[in-house]
């Protein structure tokens, strides 16, 4: 399925709780879910008396974590069988995948104010990667890692104003950033802790291994 690019509030919506995939409108009183928190469409409402199968559950919680990070169903499934090849706990080494995505990587830093935005502009050719341009928004960072704004889109405002007000709210541990370099860099591979989202990653994986 290719990228939805329909109504994001909708999907919070849907997903009963706030995703943050519209930037810094989702941080006011603008924010769609905080006046209609109840599921979209003309029965949206009663379905929130409706108590979801076991099924359902894992169901809405892989959803919830592919629109959070704005990604396909192809793509979450290569994650998983990623994953699932990996050492360590498979739940924990989904969520350090799509974490280590260069569009979530830019993201975080502040470069950009949503995942989509931070998307758009690693396939436009924002961003060097250890000196080199890199325009695949799926490209996974490892420690150590420099990810940098090339020049001529240093004195972009909302670039700058992105990385205001990313420093005020902060920075994952696992990242370190030098906003008059435009630079950052990847320390370490993140840990569950670093992820603060209310996400059940284990949910996902008891769905995918059914
Ligand atoms: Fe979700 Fe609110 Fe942001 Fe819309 S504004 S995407 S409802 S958090």
């Amino acid at each position: 399925m290719a990228r939805y690019t329909g109504p994001r509030c909708r999907l919070c919506r849907r997903e009963g709780m706030k995703l943050f995939l519209k930037g810094e409108r989702c941080h006011t009183d603008k924010c769609s879910f905080e006046r209609r928190s109840y599921p979209p469409g003309q029965h949206g409402p009663m379905q929130l008396r409706v108590k979801l199968s076991d099924y359902g559950i894992r169901l809405r919680e892989k959803q919830k974590v592919k629109r959070i990070y704005g990604i396909s169903e192809k793509q979450m499934r290569k994650y998983y069988d990623m994953a699932i090849n990996m050492p360590g706990q498979a739940g924990h080494n989904l969520l350090q995948l799509l974490e280590r995505r260069l569009d979530n990587v830019v993201y975080r830093l502040g470069f950009a104010q949503s995942r989509a935005q931070a998307r758009q502009m690693v396939n436009h050719g924002f961003f060097l990667v250890n000196g080199k341009p890199v325009d695949i928004p799926s490209f996974l960072v490892k420690p150590g890692d420099v990810i940098e704004l090339r020049e001529k889109y240093r004195n972009n405002p909302i670039i700058q104003e992105s990385l205001e007000v990313r420093q005020q709210r902060g920075i994952p541990a696992w990242l370190e950033l030098e906003p008059e370099n435009f630079r950052g860099r990847v320390r370490t591979l993140p840990s569950r802790e670093d992820i603060t989202m209310p996400i059940q990653e284990s949910y996902i994986i008891e769905f995918y291994s059914r």
